[in-house]
């Protein structure tokens, strides 16, 4: 049997300042800053990252940025490179988030670009893929699903895959407070398992680690956690505040 270690991740989105994001990472290190049953991420908003990375210090919590450009450097005004997080010690990137998808354009052949450069520069994409309500309605979760991953993957090597994180993240769910029943989930995560075992044989596919993103909170982690192919979650709402956001890693923790 595989065992993947499980993540929390959670992405604070366009939410704290500096000061406010390090008095949350310094609850959260005073809880479960020297656990090492999950692996734990936080992803403030790049203003935080640098006084962020430096608050983690010494702890076995992580930086994520919340997006990211493909180009190296140049005339990309309000945009942030690969090595730029680099140099303030993130190790992750989500790429591919709904909101930026429906609120800023984001086409999947531009998030494959993020894809590649992420994993040129030592950076593990969290790549996120998810259907609409309408699609889903539609009964064109698992097509939507597919196409957004695939494209997502161009150009992956086996290699590098192992690094790779997935989200799933039905839109539905996103900050609605409405969550996808745990066989609703587990039905996408195994079809998502079925493409990436496709794309980098079964060895491959079984390590990369596919997280649930959408209304995930402490009432309803335990049963999302528990199933075979959710291996974590990235969190919203229930990320900001140190009380919940613990709660959310001892519930991965059990559920390991
Ligand atoms: C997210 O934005 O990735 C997310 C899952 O948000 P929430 O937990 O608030 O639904």
């Amino acid at each position: 049997m595989i065992l993947r270690k499980k993540l929390i991740a959670g992405n604070w989105k366009m939410n704290k300042t500096t000061a406010d994001a390090v008095t949350l990472v310094q609850e959260l290190i005073a809880e479960i800053g020297r656990q090492t049953e999950v692996d734990v991420l936080v992803c403030p908003p790049f203003t935080a990252l640098d006084a962020v990375g430096r608050a983690l210090e010494g702890s076995t919590l992580k930086s994520g940025a919340q997006n990211m450009h493909p180009e190296a450097s140049g005339a990309f005004t309000g945009e942030v490179s690969a090595s730029m997080l680099r140099a303030l010690f993130v190790t992750h990137v989500i790429l591919g988030h709904s909101e930026r998808r429906t609120l800023f354009g984001e086409q999947d052949a531009f998030i494959n670009q993020k894809v590649i450069a992420a994993f040129k520069n030592q950076l593990r994409p969290i790549l996120c893929v998810g259907e609409t309500l309408a699609e889903r309605e539609a009964g064109d979760t698992l097509k939507v699903v597919q196409t957004q991953l695939e494209a997502g993957l161009e150009g992956v090597s086996t290699e590098q895959a192992p690094s790779l994180i997935v989200a799933y993240e039905p839109v539905w769910a996103i900050g609605t407070g409405k969550v996808a029943t745990s066989d609703q989930a587990q039905e996408v995560h195994a079809f998502i398992r079925g493409l990436l075992v496709k794309l980098f044989g079964e060895a491959i596919a079984q390590k990369i680690r596919i997280l649930y993103g959408g209304s995930m909170k402490p009432s309803n982690a335990a049963e999302l956690l528990a199933q075979k192919d959710i291996d974590g979650g990235l969190i919203g709402g229930a990320s900001l505040e140190a009380r919940s956001f613990v709660e959310l890693v001892k519930a991965a923790a059990a559920a390991k």
